[in-house]
């Protein structure tokens, strides 16, 4: 900040969908001395993140944990999953589908794409309809994208999962959880999902720096077989020392004290409760949407995401313009377009430690601005959705239902 900027009072709105505002209360808990990592305190430390983390991905099996993002989780998945040349089965959901892909290429993978418009979901029947055809189990892998940071849409992961059974297919399959753990249900025990990936800076409420795979007792045994480079990432050398609380290298300390944290915090709330929480903002925010006339990206509802809401610019006004206009009027910071759409949408985040006031704050900015930045709409988007939240307010089973 230069000398000459004013100070801008107040809390940063961070509406991006991720990385999520960290609470207070996480923050404290990271605030301490770094430990030896391979003393007696660390180890108590490893083992409660390493046991209570299978609570959140709903799993008996190994979580491993990395320092990273969540891109490098995807990398831990691929390279413990396959061998150079492997056929794998991707779904265009958006941008992080897209990237995970172009990465499978790189490591020496073979995806075929289903593509999409980005405006739905992965289409169950389309991939048991491909699954039915490889008759000599080529296709090693079904791999998703559960919610599309980029779009704001969800795919049916059960369904999915359903479609690979019913054709009788043995390929794993692989789910990017990234921005869904955490803030809509997922489980991968009963899912029959095989790896999950994930990261720490979305539904999890901590700063970017940690990524996870959960791995299938199927998964394992492949990845015995899977002979693409892997060294950093290799599941083999985390299985020993996470056993006994360990790491094979230096763990990511203070995060994980913020981890143990946010697993308490998730608890305490109710995992069922939350979800239905992040159910309650989406809602509210689509009838704020649909109240400024305007539209949103994701066209089934069946799909719609419960973390972030994806919206379309009218025509002729650009959606970074509109983002930075919010920036520097309300000091708000709201999701870009992505690749494809950039320019073209905005997406209102509604992740992680929010609750209904927080929620209304983001909207009636993104309403102020749309009159400041003198985008076309319609008033009164901000009070549908006060509206919404108030009756969900007087009927709190109701709404959790929906
Ligand atoms: C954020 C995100 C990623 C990438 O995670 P990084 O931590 O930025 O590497 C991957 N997939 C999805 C769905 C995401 O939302």
């Amino acid at each position: 900040m230069s000398k000459n900027t004013p100070r801008i009072p107040g809390r940063h709105f961070l509406q991006i969908p991720g990385p999520a505002p960290v609470p207070d209360r996480i923050l404290r808990a990271m605030d301490r001395a770094v430990i030896d990592h391979r003393g007696p305190e660390f180890q108590q430390l490893g083992k409660r993140a390493l046991d209570s983390i299978k609570t959140v991905f709903k799993t008996k099996s190994n979580v491993f944990i990395y320092p990273s993002s969540g891109t490098g989780a995807w990398e831990a998945a691929l390279t413990n999953s396959f061998s150079p040349g492997d056929k794998i089965l991707m779904y265009e959901t958006g941008h992080f589908a897209t990237l995970w892909k172009n990465m499978a290429v790189r490591m020496g993978l073979k995806p075929e794409f289903i593509e999409s418009d980005w405006r739905t979901g992965a289409d169950p029947e389309k991939i048991g309809e491909r699954l039915r055809a490889d008759k000599n189990h080529e296709i090693k892998a079904v791999c998703v994208v559960h919610n599309e940071t980029s779009t704001g849409i969800t795919s049916p992961v059960q369904d999915i999962r359903k479609a690979i059974d019913a054709a009788k297919h043995p390929a794993l399959f692989l789910i990017d959880t990234v921005s869904a753990l955490a803030s809509m249900d997922f489980r991968h025990d009963e899912w029959g999902v095989d790896v999950t990936v994930c990261g720490s800076q979305k539904g999890l409420m901590l700063p970017p720096g940690l990524g996870f795979t959960a791995a299938s007792e199927k998964a394992i045994k492949n990845s015995k077989n899977a002979t693409l480079p892997k060294s950093f990432f290799a599941w083999d050398d985390m299985i020993g020392p996470n056993a006994v609380g360990f790491f094979p290298y230096t763990p990511a300390t203070n995060l994980l004290y913020g981890l143990v944290e946010a697993i308490d915090m998730l608890h305490e709330e109710g995992l069922d409760r939350l979800f239905a929480r992040h159910k309650r903002h989406a809602e509210a925010t689509r009838r704020a949407v649909r109240g400024w006339g305007l539209e949103i990206l994701c066209t089934d509802p069946k799909c719609y995401s419960p973390v972030v809401t994806a919206i379309l610019m009218p025509q002729g006004h650009d959606a970074d313009q509109f983002r930075k206009t919010v920036l520097e009027t309300f000091d708000m910071s709201l999701g870009a377009g992505l690749s494809k759409v950039a320019g073209k949408v905005f997406r209102i985040g509604h992740l992680g430690d929010t609750n209904d006031l927080t929620i209304l704050g983001a909207l009636s900015g993104v309403e102020m601005a749309l009159e400041v930045a003198g985008v076309p709409h319609k008033k009164g988007g901000t009070q549908a959705a006060m509206d919404y939240l108030a009756q969900a307010a007087k009927s709190p089973m109701q709404s959790a239902a929906e």
